[in-house]
């Protein structure tokens, strides 16, 4: 595609595009980080990069990947009622839903709140790392692809919610208190919504195929 600066390049008729106002059809180049790039005759927008959108897509999954088993295992809230104290975190919370014959929803919670932020976080790890450092290890385009299917099941905004109503409800019955678990689930649920803010797909794509040619050539 076409970008503000002019392309000395020949012309490949395999790296074509049309641009979809005018029908020009222009040569697709690897767009980079923060530039919007527009069509030379009609200046339609053709693209829109995010800036360091690699970088910060990285750093962001990184921190999610530490924040994660803090997020899950250290105490939520403490409930007191009565005298009697108790703490409770969400790998417990599961578990005592399993306990409780809530299979089905023990599953689904298990999914969408552990298997799926937990791999989605992880897979957008592998992928920024491999585009960023060009490392062709394994199928940075199969991960992305998996990272994308499961955006759809990680619900970690809906379990918050859950936690909040949870608070709402239980200061009528008992003295309820925050731990430090539920700051670190609040900051990665941010952290979690952030990635996808700054992750810039078509960029993604495009270094991918960039770093395939690079292994085939
Ligand atoms: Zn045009």
């Amino acid at each position: 595609m076409a970008t503000s600066q002019s392309n000395p390049k020949p012309i490949d008729p395999k790296g074509l595009t049309a641009c979809p106002e005018c029908d020009l059809l222009i040569q697709k180049t690897t767009p980079k980080s923060g530039v919007k790039g527009l069509c030379p005759r009609c200046k339609c927008m053709l693209f829109h990069t995010k800036k360091d959108s690699v970088e910060r897509t990285l750093i962001l999954s990184l921190a999610g990947l530490i924040l994660f088993l803090p997020a899950m295992v250290l105490p939520i809230m403490t409930l007191n009622a009565m005298g009697i104290e108790r703490t409770s975190n969400i790998l417990q919370g599961i578990t005592t839903l399993f306990q409780d014959d809530f299979h089905l929803v023990a599953i689904l919670v298990l999914l969408t709140t552990v298997i799926v932020p937990f791999l989605k976080l992880l897979l957008l790890f592998y992928v920024s790392i491999s585009v960023r450092f060009k490392v062709n290890l394994g199928n940075p385009a199969l991960a992305f692809r998996s990272y994308k299917r499961l955006d759809e099941w990680g619900m970690l905004e809906v379990y918050m919610l859950g936690i909040l109503v949870s608070i709402t409800k239980l200061t009528d019955l008992a003295q309820v208190s925050y731990d430090i678990g539920l700051f670190c689930f609040v900051f990665l649920l941010i952290i979690t919504l952030f990635s996808s803010v700054t992750l810039d797909k078509q960029q993604y794509w495009s270094l991918i195929g960039r770093n395939v040619s690079t292994k085939n050539g």
